[in-house]
């Protein structure tokens, strides 16, 4: 959403935070260690003054404020911004906000293990609820080599803590992101997290070449027929109920859609349809992220 803040780019948000306004009470990721990820590389983090949000949140204009009805709290982890002047924002984005419905932020592991259920359930009854949230990989040894810091086990306790206190969470995992070694290990446990978990929302991604060269030079990378069978078999593992499975980022070789377990054969059946077609195309098939986009 347009909007009148002197922003530190680069900005990121998440595709369905497209018309949010963004208010970036932090710069950067608090982690910034993942090996794969080239996203705030060119930033160090920190936590804005309060008084520089509060000045922003005062300076949109009147005509502006009853059109806003979604914030998007950047950058990479919002969720890490002190716990009482987290409120005290909720609490002026509302009051300056009528029409606001939702405000949503990224989450890290670092930033949910630091919050209580009863200060998530304090951020959650003023609006902030939802937080999305890069488990990348259900496998340890996975998680291990992209740099996460944690492991599945304590991200699912993580994540478990938010749902309770009612938030919804929105899930992303890499394809690819395990290399060929460990493709069918990376896909089985981030079924079984998924799972184990039912998040509202569950995207994919795929791994690609930007800012992360030295992670390629750590795995054996998938090609493209390889990244789609890896799909299918995480959509074939995948149990949650009540999950939306979105697969409609810009690194993703193949669009899916919908509720699990209701469109679940679906789901799977146009996975199938989707690599038996990529097969009749062997030199696309064979081609990996080197011959691909460098977005990511
Ligand atoms: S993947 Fe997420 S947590 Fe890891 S460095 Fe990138 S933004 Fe930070």
């Amino acid at each position: 959403m347009n909007c009148f803040f002197p922003y530190d780019e680069p900005v990121f948000r998440p595709p369905a935070e497209a018309d949010s306004l963004i208010l970036q009470a932090t710069i950067g990721c608090s982690h910034n260690l993942c090996r794969f990820c080239g996203m705030y590389k060119t930033k160090r983090f920190r936590i804005r003054p309060f008084w520089e949000l509060l000045a922003e949140v005062e300076s949109i204009p009147a005509s502006f404020r009853n059109l806003v009805r979604r914030v998007f709290i950047g950058d990479g982890d919002g969720l890490i911004y002190p716990q009482g002047e987290l409120v005290r924002l909720l609490d002026s984005l509302a009051a300056a906000l009528p029409g606001l419905t939702r405000v949503a932020a990224y989450a890290s592991p670092k930033s949910l293990a630091a919050k209580s259920r009863q200060e998530l359930e304090q951020l959650r009854d003023r609006k902030l609820r939802l937080l999305y949230f890069g488990l990348e990989s259900g496998d340890g040894e996975t998680l291990r080599l992209a740099g996460k810091g944690f492991t599945a086990g304590e991200m699912l306790g993580h994540c478990q803590k938010a749902q309770q206190a009612a938030m919804k969470l929105s899930v992303t995992a890499v394809l690819g992101l395990a290399g060929k070694a460990r493709s069918v290990e990376h896909a089985e446990a981030t079924a079984a997290w998924i799972s184990a978990l039912s998040p509202r929302y569950f995207s994919l991604l795929t791994l690609m070449r930007g800012g992360n060269d030295g992670y390629f030079s750590l795995i054996e990378p998938l090609t493209n027929g390889a990244i789609l069978g890896e799909a299918l078999h995480m959509v074939r593992r995948l149990e949650p109920r009540g999950t939306i499975l979105r697969s409609d980022h810009v690194s993703n070789l193949l669009f899916l859609s919908g509720t699990y377990p209701k469109d679940r054969h679906r789901i799977i059946a146009q996975a199938e349809a989707a690599l038996q077609e990529a097969a009749r195309h062997p030199r696309w098939f064979r081609e990996t992220a080197d011959d691909r986009s460098e977005f990511y």
